[in-house]
């Protein structure tokens, strides 16, 4: 009997058959999913030799969506996420500088999964462009639904955008728009509970996988009162409510400051020793460097929503591009979560049984671990490591290997089902 998943006293109840219900997504999307559900029924199967299955539903959205029922992202495909709990998807369209919302930011925001969490690890043996991505093993957490993806947005001209601008100059005194005439203008709201949810889980997830350290990434020197709040409002939410468990580089400078270096140096490594998370923060364009040039020194992430979309896919290039990046959008409050391929729809392979359906696959994984099925997602993780070791890849990785065999993407499932 399949059955809902719920989320009881701040915990998942997943049953034996829990419903799942996926977006199989535009352009490349069919292609991912029919390889990646092949791939999650058999690890499902051979972890628990049909005693647990997930019930796949499927739901529209997207172009799909639109040829179906007319609407880019119908009602029942909301309904069934927020009642179902937890989904998966596939990349949707979004036509750039139209007026169309992107359906992926309307879905975050509609069921407020504030945080993004994106793993980026190195599988042995994925061509990448730097010498040592081994070193790179970072949880970015993203915040989800606040910052300029708000989607606050006038276009110039509007009578809207006119009478914003106005409003700006004549009653907010603002002097600095260079053209006032012709500019478009876009709202960044930054908040005091949309850093601290993020934050906090954030501090949390480190804490539970004894994790060494949670950088606040952000670009406060410039917008002081958007991205320098969100480091201000981390710091203490930090000392705060993890007063025991965690170091803030805040206090260490105040520490620093009133005591000296050397006392402040001693309680730091002391924090260290005991196994306390080291909350730290960097200057979001530093942040880009310094995953090239020290990536060891980061574990945890958290940072505000564009900052985190740059982070995300510079990481990934990284460890092996787009094609193997993993993401996940959680309300850790009320337990709904959808998991999603983080590359977009590839249109120009769609239906060639080409691309990668790895970013899937993975995000898949992490739904596993997320429903507390973690053999199951170990035997995927397993399997697509060994597949990647066998050199047996998809087109984006094999040009980049030698004496690589090329897979397509329905071989490559059939290769990772293989060495399960
Ligand atoms: P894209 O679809 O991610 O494609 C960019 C390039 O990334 C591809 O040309 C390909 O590189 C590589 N790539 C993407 N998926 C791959 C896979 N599965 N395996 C291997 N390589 C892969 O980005 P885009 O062209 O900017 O966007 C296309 C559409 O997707 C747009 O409508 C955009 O809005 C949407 N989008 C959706 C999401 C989402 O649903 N979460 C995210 C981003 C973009 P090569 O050309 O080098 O082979």
């Amino acid at each position: 009997m399949s059955d809902r998943i719920k989320f009881i006293h701040g915990k998942l109840e997943v049953p034996l058959n829990p419903v799942v219900p996926f977006i199989e997504g535009d352009g490349t999307g069919p292609d991912i999913w029919r390889a990646s559900v092949r791939i999650f029924n058999a690890a499902l199967e051979k972890a628990f030799a049909g005693t647990r299955k997930i019930e796949w539903m499927e739901v529209l959205a997207g172009e799909k969506a639109y040829k179906t029922t007319g609407s880019w992202l119908p009602d029942e495909t909301l309904s069934a996420f927020r009642e179902y709990m937890v989904g998966i998807k596939g990349p949707l369209t979004t036509p750039v500088g139209e007026g169309m919302r992107s359906l992926n930011v309307a879905l975050r925001q509609e069921l407020d999964l504030y945080a993004c969490y994106r793993p980026v690890r190195y599988f042995t043996g994925v061509p990448s462009p730097v010498k040592k991505p081994e070193m790179v093993n970072m949880h970015i957490f993203r915040e989800n639904t606040e910052d300029i993806y708000a989607g606050i947005e006038y276009m110039n001209g509007n009578p809207d955008t006119e009478k914003l601008i106005s409003f700006l100059i004549d009653k907010m005194n603002v002097r600095k728009i260079r053209f006032p005439k012709t500019s478009s203008i876009g709202i960044k709201p930054v908040s005091v509970e949309g850093t601290e949810r993020l934050v906090r889980q954030a501090i949390r997830f480190a804490i539970e996988k004894k994790l060494p350290s949670v950088t606040l990434v952000h670009k406060g020197n410039i917008m002081k009162f958007t991205e320098g709040a969100f480091m201000k409002w981390g710091y203490a939410l930090a000392e705060r409510e993890f007063a025991d468990q965690v170091f803030t580089w805040q206090q260490y400078r105040r520490i620093a400051g009133e005591m000296g270096e050397k006392i402040a140096d001693d309680l730091l490594s002391n924090a260290m020793k005991d196994g306390k998370v080291i909350i730290k923060d960097v200057i979001a364009d530093a942040f880009l460097q310094q995953i090239l040039l020290r990536p060891a020194d980061y574990s945890v992430i958290a940072t505000l929503n564009l900052n985190g979309d740059y982070i995300s896919d510079a990481l990934a290039a990284i460890v092996g591009g787009v094609g193997i990046a993993p993401g996940a959008n959680i309300n850790f409050d009320t337990g709904h979560a959808v998991f999603e391929a983080t590359h977009g729809t590839a249109p120009k392979y769609a239906g060639l049984d080409k691309v990668n359906p790895g970013s899937l696959v993975l995000s898949g994984a992490l739904m596993f671990e997320y429903l507390g099925w973690s053999e199951v997602a170990e035997l995927i993780y397993t399997a697509l490591g060994q597949t990647i070791l066998k050199k047996k890849v998809t087109y984006d990785f094999h040009r980049l290997m030698d004496d690589a065999t090329l897979l397509k993407t329905s071989e490559f499932a059939d290769e990772i089902i293989r060495n399960m």
